[in-house]
């Protein structure tokens, strides 16, 4: 039987769980609306005083990556000095704060 797709919902709660387990930390996540710009990550917050804006995609997917408009509103982001990136999982959202986990939580993250 072939492996089910990881898929993105499953990856922004895990990271959205991660990030409320650290602390000064906000997180939410955008919801694609008429009110919403488009493009804009699907995650954001603020992590000690520092924007961030996070771009999350399915894992063990190289065919999933950031559309030119995603690409373009991380760039203004970044621009802006929000630590921004693109995360397909917690080890990765945690590496675009620059929150180091220690080794014996590790294990807990996969
Ligand atoms: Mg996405």
């Amino acid at each position: 039987m072939r492996k089910q797709p990881v898929l993105e919902k499953y990856v922004v709660a895990r990271i959205m769980k991660a990030l409320k387990q650290q602390g000064g930390v906000v997180v939410r996540k955008r919801h694609g609306t008429a009110m919403g710009v488009a493009g804009d990550p699907d995650l954001y917050g603020s992590i000690r005083g520092r924007h961030f804006e996070i771009e999350v995609k399915r894992p063990d997917d190289p065919g999933s990556i950031p559309t030119e408009l995603q690409a373009h509103r991380m760039q203004e982001w970044r621009a802006a000095d929000a630590l921004v990136g693109i995360a397909r999982s917690v080890e990765d959202a945690l590496a675009i704060l620059d929150v180091s986990v220690p080794d014996s939580e590790q294990e807990a993250l996969k």
